[in-house]
C-alpha cells in the first residue's frame, strides 16, 4: 500500500474508522514536519509497533509565542511524504491551521479550548522561557488524538519536558494510549538532529557542538562518581562555548519529573541554549 497524503480532518476519521473495524492497531507520530532521522527513528518503531502508521505534520501556530520562529520554520511536505513513503507510513495528516482551529478563530483562548497542563510541569525550563508553548502543544496533541485515536503514540526524548506532559495528559485524561519514549538520534558528531539545526550557519553549528559535548562530559564525571549537581553544572559550563548563550541546565529524576540536588542514576540532564539566534534544546540520561 502507498502512502496517502491527506489534508482533511474527515477524510482522516473516515480512513481510521475503517482500520478500526479491520481490528488494526494504529500508531501516531505528531511532527512538524521537516523531517530527519530522529523523525525517521520514531515512525521505525510505530512500524514495528503496530498495524497501520499516521504522520501528522502541522506546524501548530499555538505553540510558538510571538517573536518566535514560526514564519520561517522549514516546511517540506513535498519530501516529507517521500521519507514517509520510503518508510512505509500509511496516511501523512498534513492539515492547514483553519481545518485544525477553524476558519474564524483567534486561535487563542478567548475563542479557543486548550489544554492547560499543570503548571509544575509548565513553569520551569522550556516553558519559562516560552510561556503558553505547552499549552499549545497538550491542546494539538489531544486534537490530534481525537482524530486519530491512535492505540500507540510516538514522543522523541528529545523534547523531554514534552514528553512528561504528554505523559500526565494521557494519565489525567485517562486516554487509552500508550506513550512510546524513543532515544535521540545524533549526528556523527554528537550534535542532536532537529529541523532547527537548519537555521545555523557553520560557525554556530561549530559553537553548537558544545552542547551535546557538555551534556556528555556531565555523564562521564557521574559515571566517575560525580553526583553533585552543582559541580557538574559549573564543569559543563566550562565545556560551552564562549558564543553560546546557556538559557537552562537541569537535573530531574526521570520518572517523576522532580528537580534533584544529588545525580542518582535516571536522571534527566537537560540544556537549552542559543547558537546565534537559534534555541536548540538536547538532554542525556544518567
Ligand atoms: P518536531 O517535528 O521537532 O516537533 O518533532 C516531532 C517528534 O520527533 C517529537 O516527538 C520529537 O521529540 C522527535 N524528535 C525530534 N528530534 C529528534 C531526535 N534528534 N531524535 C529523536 N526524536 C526526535
Amino acid at each position: 500500500m502507498s502512502t496517502v497524503l491527506l489534508n482533511k480532518i474527515s477524510e482522516v476519521k473516515k480512513e481510521i474508522n475503517n482500520w478500526k473495524q479491520s481490528g488494526y492497531s494504529v500508531g501516531l507520530v505528531p511532527t512538524m514536519g521537516a523531517l530527519h532521522r530522529g523523525h525517521a527513528s520514531l515512525i521505525k518503531k510505530a512500524k514495528e509497533t503496530c498495524d497501520k502508521v499516521v504522520v501528522s505534520v502541522f506546524v501548530n501556530p499555538i505553540q510558538f509565542c510571538p517573536g518566535e520562529d514560526f514564519d520561517k520554520y522549514p516546511r517540506t511536505i513535498e519530501n516529507d511524504k517521500k521519507i514517509c513513503e520510503e518508510l512505509g507510513v500509511d496516511i501523512v495528516f498534513a492539515p492547514n491551521a483553519k481545518e485544525m482551529y477553524g476558519e474564524n478563530s483567534r486561535l487563542s483562548n478567548t475563542e479557543l479550548t486548550f489544554v492547560c497542563p499543570p503548571y509544575n510541569f509548565v513553569d520551569c525550563m522550556c516553558g519559562k522561557s516560552r510561556p503558553g508553548h505547552f499549552d499549545g502543544v497538550a491542546t494539538v496533541v489531544l486534537k490530534l488524538f481525537n482524530i486519530v485515536k491512535p492505540d500507540f503514540a510516538f514522543f522523541g526524548q528529545k523534547d523531554a519536558q514534552q514528553l512528561f506532559i504528554i505523559k500526565k495528559m494521557v494519565k489525567d485524561l485517562n486516554l487509552d494510549i500508550t506513550i512510546i519514549p524513543c532515544p535521540i538520534v545524533r549526528e556523527d558528531d554528537g550534535l542532536a538532529l532537529s529541523s532547527r539545526n537548519s537555521y545555523l550557519s557553520e560557525e554556530e553549528r561549530k559553537n553548537a557542538l558544545t552542547v551535546s559535548k557538555a551534556l556528555f562530559y556531565i555523564k562521564e564525571l557521574y559515571d566517575k562518581g560525580v553526583t553533585d549537581t552543582s559541580i557538574l553544572f559549573d564543569s559543563a559550563i566550562s565545556i560551552l562555548d564562549k558564543n553560546i548563550e546557556l538559557e537552562y541546565i537541569e537535573f530531574r529524576d526521570f520518572s517523576t519529573f522532580e528537580k534533584v540536588k544529588e545525580v542518582k542514576n535516571n536522571t534527566l540532564a537537560a540544556i537549552a541554549v542559543k547558537s546565534g539566534k537559534t534555541r536548540l534544546i538536547d538532554n542525556i540520561i544518567l
